[in-house]
């Protein structure tokens, strides 16, 4: 019998969450057991709280949610050799086979018996948390907690963003939520000429502009996609874009990418676009398109990619919102519902 602990849980296979107290997580031979600080909702958790087709489908009951989160580390297993009590963490949230030919190739973003904390196993959201020796990643000095806490959604974009090479090229981002915008800043220290972004609302385009977009464009209602012809002349674009990075998930979004690259352009999908959703084929196939699906994060090639951008001055603070105490989830969900830019964070204090 351990210490009881507060863990955000979802506790019914239906909509909601419940704040419990549980036993603390058991730690085996080669985990890590982290005294969480700082945690940050991620859109998935938003799911996983509505309980959607997806959630109802991935996501076991009962379970504690949250995988964007910075702690300190309380406890190791016997066999942990590299980690400390007391060293500053954070996880990689996907926990990997290791067997897989994928993971054996040093894939690991790539395997196909991935296990993601707080969606299949226990997450973040509770005082501690127990994760293999593997997936801990230790903070750099020079990285703050709120930072440190979404270094998962910043290595998201950071892997989308690299993906293809960005060196004096055209760039459309479609989608300003906080891995779209992340995405902005990421691409114009990869060497971007024009970074372009596109959304509905207009104060995440505003803090697009704030983190250095060449242009922010909203692209609501008929008129849209005219606007963002007309932005491309405005730049002297002749051709169309070069790189895509898909950060929405939307359809028409995705369309107005495919229709405004390039012949020969790459497309980097990150958002969720649903099922069956129809594309322009041809143009895919007569303009010789390539679109590469993005999961995850390089492990761990990504994270240290993301700790030299923030080392070298790449800027996040406008996307770090505002804290809530963890009794304070439903209006923490609310904000993020509500399609505020601003990442909610969750602390003890
Ligand atoms: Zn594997």
């Amino acid at each position: 019998m351990t210490a009881p602990m507060a863990a955000l849980r979802k506790t019914t296979a239906e909509a909601g969450l419940e704040l419990c107290e549980i036993e603390r997580p058991a730690v085996g031979p080669g985990d890590v057991l982290i005294d969480v600080q700082r945690m940050a909702i991620c859109g998935t958790d938003l799911h996983i709280y509505e309980w959607d087709d997806w959630a109802a489908e991935a996501v076991p009951v009962p379970l504690t949610l949250g995988h964007e989160f910075m702690g300190v580390v309380a406890e190791v297993g016997d066999h942990v050799s590299g980690i400390e009590p007391g060293q500053r963490v954070t996880a990689e949230g996907h926990i990997t086979c290791g067997r897989c030919r994928n993971c054996r190739a040093g894939r690991r973003h790539f395997c196909r018996n991935t296990v993601g904390i707080g969606i299949q196993r226990d997450g973040a959201f509770a005082e501690y948390v127990s994760v293999p020796e593997f997936n801990v990643y230790q903070i750099p000095d020079h990285i703050d907690d709120d930072t440190a806490a979404i270094l998962d959604p910043l290595g998201n974009a950071v892997h989308t963003t690299l993906t293809f090479d960005l060196v004096g090229e055209d760039v459309l981002i479609t989608g300003a939520g906080p891995i779209g915008l992340m995405a902005v800043p990421i691409a114009q220290r990869a060497g971007a000429r024009h970074v372009v972004i596109t959304d509905l609302n207009d104060s995440r385009l505003k803090v697009a502009e704030q983190l250095g977009a060449t242009r922010a464009v909203n692209v609501g209602g008929p008129d849209g996609n005219q606007r963002l012809r007309q932005v491309m002349d405005d730049l002297g674009m002749r051709e169309g874009f070069d790189v895509g990075l898909e950060m929405s998930g939307a359809p028409p979004a995705l369309s107005s990418m495919i229709d405004t690259l390039n012949h020969g352009g790459r497309i980097a999908l990150l958002g969720l676009v649903p099922d069956g959703t129809a594309i322009d084929w041809s143009d895919v196939i007569f303009k010789g398109l390539t679109l590469q699906g993005i999961y995850g994060r390089k492990m761990f090639d990504t994270w240290y990619k993301a700790a030299a951008l923030l080392e070298e001055g790449l800027d996040i603070g406008p996307i770090i919102g505002r804290r809530y105490p963890l009794t304070d989830f439903e209006a923490a969900f609310d904000s993020v519902r509500s399609g505020d830019v601003a990442k909610a964070l969750f602390s003890w204090g």
